[in-house]
């Protein structure tokens, strides 16, 4: 039985390479000084894994920011405006051309725009978007992976590299311009990918991986056609090649048959989140292929339950033979940070419950020990496994069963909107088109550092408070001075939406050194939901309280949604993560109840994440949302109908969505909607979307300064597709990313066109 991984995380156990890549970026150390650091991370990866006593080690797993980018980069997808680029850094060892197209370049004359960034899958990891245009003409340039193959071979190890599949490939870019179709890019750009696999097999490859997870996903039959296409090309063009057929993410289902008659050698299968699926997948195995059985979860940071993995993997054995089984982690471990051993400060009840990478590599060749007979192991994982179904930590039993007594009167509000809008406006008093901003303001040096020596113990508890509460005081002012009509205290004490609320409530652990890639060199650092979630201290109340006695204008509460905090983190994996979601909502729920009775009458529950929980699978998503939206609705249903609930989501696609958002029932939602000029609010005028909406009228993600007159026509547009009293007007997300004299010109600038409009009405 092979052991088998599919890729390792490459940032560096300490950030090596977001450091080394930045201070490049900056021009504080040479290119040979990065690709040394590249190397010497590369080379500790492959020792590891050689050490650890895997077979099947991946290489080209690595990049300086991200493997799709560096497929684009090695077939030549290179879009057209960064041609004239290309000619001046025509060096092929050069990476200026690699970053460029990563961040954009605007240096000697050039402005050129980065390519788009989107999500992979369901993970938080970014990747860039490649551009297909038909007048690109594909070849092979500085093929990566045929040095990283050799660079191993050095070292004395053959690796195993891994490319993304042609057709996964195809799928996550986009063709610009209606003139190529799929089937055409795939003629284009196979022979290159051909050309690429056999010098990796001349080199001295034999298996390598090609990842497909848009095989987990629904497939319409022209795509289907292309995986025949391709994995056709592939086999009759290099028969002697292994080709490791990769699919995780979620169940094969409907593409069962279409993935395991592809002519490959082996398919690896995701049975962390799928397990069910295994039985299928061997019933329709054919006799010549081979199975890669991932069975230690990559994306979470949870030890493996070996009882279960060992039940999963003998079923196999017993099926199709040892031989034809590999033995793996589910996806590629890039989604869990490097190695456990590096947390010193965490609670250690919690801990032993915790493999990070390193540890799940190991865990894979005890899973393989365990097969062969040696059963101590197993005795060993049972005790860990045992004391996390009874731990105190873990389960309260207060907050089972409160849960367990929630009821659908819970999670709705007394009255109907419109009779609470009518309250609320006769409580609030707001004009017509009310301004606001989304919550946070400019996080200056000062407020970090703040943080941060509290954090240290620099600083005391009263000075913290003191100094924050100083900021807070001059933000409320120079919100009533640029005549804002609903104020709020400017998040200062809080360095993300996530780890401040993770920090006050029960359940939750933080690690020292849990980073994981998000995009190139951005890392994050999720908190671990391990127990029982509840809140034991408001959380909130004290700035918003303070924030709202000076004032006499609404402050809103500030507020992260349960599904955004589940989103954002690691989340226990011994209980269905929408309960998990749940437990959050009361937390929640208790703090919006504190809020009103301290005598906040708007409060602001985020949630930008709600549509990234969004299953790959279209039918399951309406269940997903339905759970997310009855979160969202436990956590605020419990204010009088004269307390006005807001939400905020940043993005700009609700056509899909849009059924749920209205189920919210949020008096007020804000959203982004500058970048695509009020398009998106044609979903909520379509629908007839009762409630009100502040359509984002700029976009806070530059210092650009918005025009009067250009805000203004925004809120003409909205004002021809919604009621007028339903129209709110304020900035498209938190302004902590920008700078105060910025902020105010547009704020001032944004509050002059909602008066400008009001005049017109
Ligand atoms: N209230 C948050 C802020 O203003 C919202 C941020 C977000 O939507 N991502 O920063
Ligand atoms: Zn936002």
């Amino acid at each position: 039985m092979l052991t088998n991984i599919p890729g390792y995380p490459r940032i560096g156990s300490q950030r090596e390479l977001k450091k080394a890549c930045e201070n490049y970026w900056a021009g504080k150390i040479s290119l040979e000084r990065l690709e040394l650091t590249s190397r010497q991370l590369r080379k500790e990866n492959w020792n590891g894994l050689q050490e650890t006593g895997i077979d099947l080690i991946p290489s080209n797993d690595f990049s300086w920011y991200d493997q799709v980018l560096d497929m684009c980069m090695t077939l030549g997808v290179i879009p057209s405006r960064f041609k004239a680029l290309q000619q001046t850094f025509a060096n092929p060892g050069c990476p200026e051309l690699y970053f460029a197209m990563a961040r954009g370049y605007q240096k000697n004359n050039f402005d050129i725009t980065a390519l788009e960034m989107t999500k992979w899958f369901d993970t938080n990891y970014h990747y860039l978007v490649p551009e297909f245009e038909s007048v690109q003409q594909y070849t092979l340039h500085q093929p990566k992976c045929v040095e990283e193959f050799k660079e191993a071979l050095s070292h004395g190890i053959t690796t195993k590299p891994v490319l993304i599949g042609p057709v996964t490939f195809i799928l996550c870019g986009k063709i610009k311009g209606d003139d190529l179709t799929h089937t055409q890019l795939l003629e284009k750009l196979l022979p290159v990918y051909i050309e690429l696999l056999r010098s990796l097999q001349q080199a001295g490859a034999t298996w390598i991986q090609l990842d497909e997870p848009f095989l987990v996903t629904d497939l319409d039959p022209a795509t289907r056609d292309l995986y025949h296409a391709a994995y056709t090309a592939i086999s009759q063009a290099l028969p002697a090649l292994s080709i490791l057929l990769t699919t995780y993410f979620g169940a094969l289902e409907d593409n069962t048959t279409l993935a395991l008659q592809l002519p490959v050698q082996a398919v690896h299968i995701d049975l962390v989140r799928a397990p069910e699926q295994l039985d299928a997948v061997l019933a329709a195995l054919p006799a010549d292929k081979w199975l890669s059985l991932g069975v230690v979860d990559g994306r979470n940071i949870w030890k493996n339950d070996y009882a279960a993995s060992v039940a999963l993997i003998e079923k196999a054995i017993q099926q199709i033979g040892e031989e034809r089984v590999l033995l793996g982690t589910s996806c590629s471990l890039l989604h869990v940070p490097y190695n456990l051993e590096d947390e010193t400060a965490l609670d250690p009840e919690v801990k032993q419950w915790m493999a990070f990478a390193k540890q799940k590599v190991a865990e894979v060749i005890a899973l393989k020990h365990i097969i062969a007979g040696d059963t101590s192991l197993l005795i060993d994982n049972e005790t860990v496994m045992n004391s996390r179904k009874i731990s105190s930590r873990i389960h309260q039993p207060e907050v089972k069963a409160r849960l367990e007594s929630v009821t659908t009167a819970d999670t709705q509000r007394h009255s109907i909107f419109p009779h609470r809008q009518k309250l609320q406006q006769s409580v609030l008093q707001l004009p017509l088109f009310p301004t606001t901003t989304i919550g946070s303001f400019p996080q200056t040096t000062e407020i970090r550092q703040l943080r941060a020596d509290l954090k240290k113990g620099i600083i005391t508890p009263e000075t913290y408070n003191a100094d924050i509460r100083n900021a807070i005081t001059e933000t409320i002012y120079r919100q009533e001075s640029l005549g804002l009509d609903v104020l709020v205290h400017g998040e200062f004490e809080r360095n993300d939406m996530v780890e401040y609320f993770g920090e006050q409530l029960d359940g939750f652990v933080f690690t020292q050194n849990g980073w994981v890639q998000s995009y190139g060199t951005r890392c994050v650092k999720p908190p671990v939901i391990f127990g029982d979630v509840q809140r034991p201290e408001p959380m909130t109340v004290a700035w918003s309280r303070f924030a709202q006695s000076l004032t006499s204008k609404p402050v809103k509460g500030m507020l992260t949604g349960p599904i955004t905090i589940l989103q954002w983190s690691f989340v226990r994996n011994d209980q269905p993560r929408m309960q998990t979601a749940m437990q959050i909502a009361l937390a929640i729920r208790d703090e919006v109840k504190d809020l009103e009775d301290a005598g906040i009458t708007i409060i602001q529950v985020d949630e930008p994440a709600l549509r990234e929980g969004l299953p790959l699978r279209k039918a399951q998503r309406a269940a997903y949302l339905s759970e997310a939206v009855k979160a969202f609705r436990l956590a605020v249903s419990t204010v009088d109908d004269s307390t006005q609930i807001h939400t905020h989501m940043c993005y700009a696609e609700f056509n899909d969505i849009i059924v749920h958002i209205a189920a919210m029932d949020a008096d007020v939602i804000t959203i982004e909607t500058s970048r695509s000029q009020m398009e998106l609010l044609e979903a909520f005028a379509g629908f007839k979307y009762p409630n009100e909406t502040g359509p984002g009228v700029y976009d806070i993600h530059s210092p650009r300064v918005p025009a009067i007159a250009e805000m203004e026509a925004l809120l003409h547009k909205a004002a021809a597709l919604l009621p007028l009293r339903n129209i709110w007007v304020n900035p498209d997300c938190g302004l902590k990313t920008r700078k105060w004299p910025e902020t105010e010109m547009a704020l001032r600038n944004m509050v002059t066109a909602a008066k400008n409009v009001r005049l017109a009405m």
